[in-house]
């Protein structure tokens, strides 16, 4: 029988001696702006299913890749990832998929997941909203003709949508799949470096990292955000496994929204 001799901590330990404020620290500062967000999306009366971080208890991140597939470039962007072996979510753009349905093919097997990133990748709030639907039904169509299921994950161009486009995203039955850490890796001139750079100073545990397929500079830099993120404790998990794992505090209803305005996802 095992025995126990250290008594447990006592809950007062760490008002005690406290190391830092943890109003002062990034995840606390997030968290309030979600909030605030949510509150503002609530008043409003939308109420949608939509996901933005995990949990912030777990150190889990998921490395997201948007706008692919993007021929040989995507496939070397599995190979390192293979070399890494980590599991990425890619949302990838019906018409591109077509393409490529080999390249598709190759993420399944490799245990990426997919997620559906329109067909025409339209800005969805710019296109009639009676457009909508076939946009995301045809990548619905072409992704489940190459890999047999469909993707319960969307991620809308842009990071843009309004009300009447959530609701048609829910009643499609999608998660509208969000995040937390935008580097801007899309950016004319971005180094690997300072998507690097932007990762780190940035992450919390449950982020939500959001890449693109297909660039160079990104292609240099998840070898190197990985193997720092991973001694500092981060797992990487597919956004699905992401939401499975959050331990009850992750809802798919009314998860508040953190959107990025400069984001060309
Ligand atoms: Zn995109």
């Amino acid at each position: 029988m095992l025995h126990f001799t250290t008594p447990p901590p006592m809950p007062h330990q760490a008002i005690l001696m406290p190391k830092q404020d943890p109003r002062s620290s990034p995840e606390y500062r997030r968290l309030v702006a979600l909030a605030a967000r949510d509150d503002a999306e609530r008043q409003k009366g939308i109420r949608v299913t939509k996901v933005v971080t995990g949990d912030p208890s777990q150190r889990l991140a998921a490395l997201t890749f948007d706008d692919g597939p993007h021929g040989w470039r995507t496939l070397d962007l599995l190979t390192i990832l293979k070399r890494l072996n980590v599991k990425a979510t890619f949302f990838v753009v019906g018409k591109m998929a077509l393409r490529y349905p080999e390249i598709i093919e190759q993420m399944v097997l490799d245990g990426h997941e997919l997620g559906n990133h329109t067909y025409n990748h339209y800005r969805l709030p710019r296109i009639p909203l009676s457009q909508v639907p076939e946009e995301l039904n045809r990548t619905r169509d072409v992704l489940t003709g190459i890999v047999g299921a469909p993707t319960r994950l969307f991620r809308p161009p842009g990071g843009e949508y309004n009300d009447a486009i959530q609701k048609i995203i829910a009643q499609e039955g999608y998660t509208n799949m969000l995040w937390t850490d935008d580097p801007a890796d899309y950016k004319l001139g971005r180094s690997s470096q300072k998507i690097t750079e932007l990762v780190m100073r940035d992450i919390t545990p449950g982020g939500i990292i959001l890449l693109h397929s297909g660039l160079i500079a990104t292609m240099n830099a998840v070898p190197i955000m990985v193997n720092r993120l991973q001694a500092q404790g981060y797992q990487f998990v597919t956004c699905s496994e992401l939401i499975q794992r959050g331990n009850g505090l992750l809802h798919l209803q009314n998860i508040p929204t953190r959107i990025s305005r400069t984001a060309a996802t």
